[in-house]
């Protein structure tokens, strides 16, 4: 059932008097509607396009609590605070809140004096929290997803949590009976097959699907060859020079090329750091807020970074070596532009042949053997693993369990009865790890036809990306192929 004219007066007027805004913007109103009526969606649109009031907006208006789950800590801590300088019943849980704090937030939750809640996967499924959340008194009204595009990537932002959210509606529900759950899971970019991926994870029901286009008309994209390794760092260096002083991101895959390059670059007098997932928090949180305040121009960094991080000016993207996956791509070159104004991204890539500079294809290799060597390491184990059991209970003995766990779900080779409690299947057998390294290659394949491609890229990504409609007979007119032409 849609709101009734009632519901929106109520609706603008608390759009109003919490933000100040009195019109919203496509397609808020509508996740807004199905929000409301209890429905579970599925949300596409690009960061910075007002996503958190399509969640936030619903949660205030409505009778309990609802959950936001988020990767991380910074991004929290951004909305949170943002809601409480508004004077808003909010609050965040995570484990570098001093421990008073945390007994205040989860007795706020127990007295149901709080709205909306904001914590990590991992914190939700900590035992303190997860056995206060289902006491029957406590009144559930939504699971929200940020960033769920979690859910799908591997590599350095693998967490093996995400899995677990498939049970736990279902296990809330057995405690709470007369409650109605709604799950809403949000993500800035999600190809078809992602959309089944993040559908299936969370075991959404008939969930409304709000897709917004990924084309952006301030984004110029160009891929070019680097014949040499040398030749490459000369074609980055080229391009910084080109950008004068403004800000921008250089994306590179492992940890140790990030470290070399931006060592490389502080050489030349370039203000820069390396970031990678192996870096502590408080040093990562650093380099962020440095590049934020523009005390370092640019950043040479894994995938790690970004998320989260808003800066308005980026006015350039390079990506020193290629992602594994478009969708990975866009949602890097995203970073870019947020102002609405110009910013160019530059793609570089080896010779097509391999043959001068192969460390492109060596690179993909190395991701496939390395989600090989994983699914290996998980096949041995299954001697090991019962065939259903407790994670909490099994964790000392096997302190893998939960990876290998995450990487089997991922095939439907095993499900959670519970967040706690899993099940194998019972075909095991066929967990054919050739077949999954090949679906894997498979996927990388978008990417490297994207990069080879000769028409209009922001149409290629178009078609990628389910806008086939919109895809026809596009040309952007400002990528390195339309330019060409
Ligand atoms: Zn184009």
């Amino acid at each position: 059932m849609d709101c009734d004219n009632q519901d929106w007066i109520n609706i603008y007027q608390t759009f109003e008097k919490v933000w100040g805004y009195q019109e919203f913007r496509p397609p808020q109103k509508e996740v807004i509607n199905c929000l409301l009526n209890g429905q579970d969606a599925l949300i596409i649109m690009p960061t910075g396009g007002g996503k958190s009031i399509c969640f936030q907006l619903p949660a205030l208006l409505k009778k309990g609590l609802t959950i936001v789950i988020s990767p991380l800590v910074a991004l929290m801590e951004n909305q949170v605070n943002e809601l409480k300088s508004k004077q808003l019943p909010v609050e965040l849980l995570h484990n570098e809140i001093p421990r008073q704090q945390r007994k205040k937030t989860l007795d706020k939750i127990n007295k149901q004096q709080i709205r909306l809640l904001y914590l990590s996967p991992e914190t939700l499924l900590s035992l303190p929290v997860w056995q206060l959340l289902i006491k029957p008194h406590i009144e559930i009204n939504g699971l929200i997803l940020d960033e769920a595009h979690c859910l799908v990537q591997w590599g350095e932002t693998f967490r093996p949590s995400y899995s677990r959210l498939s049970a736990v509606r279902e296990e809330l529900l057995k405690h709470k009976p007369a409650q109605k759950i709604a799950i809403a899971a949000f993500t800035a970019t999600a190809d078809p097959k992602s959309q089944e991926i993040i559908k299936r994870s969370l075991q959404l029901k008939n969930p409304q699907i709000f897709s917004i286009s990924p084309y952006r008309k301030n984004l110029n994209l160009a891929i070019k060859i680097a014949w040499t390794p040398r030749c490459r760092r000369h074609q980055l260096l080229n391009f910084i020079k080109q950008q004068q002083k403004q800000s921008g991101l250089v994306y590179i895959r492992s940890r140790k090329d990030s470290e070399k390059l931006s060592q490389w670059l502080q050489e030349l007098n370039y203000k820069v750091a390396a970031y990678h997932a192996g870096l502590s928090p408080i040093q990562r949180r650093e380099i962020e807020d440095k590049w934020l305040e523009d005390k370092l121009q640019f950043v040479v960094c894994t995938s790690a970074f970004g998320l989260g991080i808003n800066k308005p000016d980026v006015r350039w993207i390079v990506h020193y070596q290629v992602p594994f996956l478009l969708s990975e791509y866009l949602q890097e070159i995203g970073r870019g532009g947020r102002d609405g104004k110009l910013a160019k991204t530059l793609t570089l890539i080896s010779e097509p042949t391999g043959w001068l500079d192969s460390s492109d294809q060596q690179r993909n290799q190395y991701f496939l053997q390395q989600l090989q060597k994983n699914y290996q390491q998980a096949k041995q184990y299954l001697k090991q693993i019962p065939k259903q059991g407790n994670i909490m209970t099994l964790k000392e003995e096997i302190p893998k369990i939960e990876i290998i766990l995450s990487l089997l779900h991922r095939w439907k080779k095993s499900r959670w009865t519970d967040p706690f409690n899993y099940e194998l299947a019972s075909n095991l057998s066929d967990l054919n790890i050739s077949q999954i390294t090949k679906k894997s290659q498979q996927e990388s394949q978008q990417m490297k036809q994207y990069l080879m491609t000769r028409s209009c890229r922001w149409q290629y990504i178009l078609n990628a990306f389910g806008f086939s409609k919109e895809a026809k007979n596009f040309q952007c007119g400002h990528c390195d192929n339309c330019l060409r032409k």
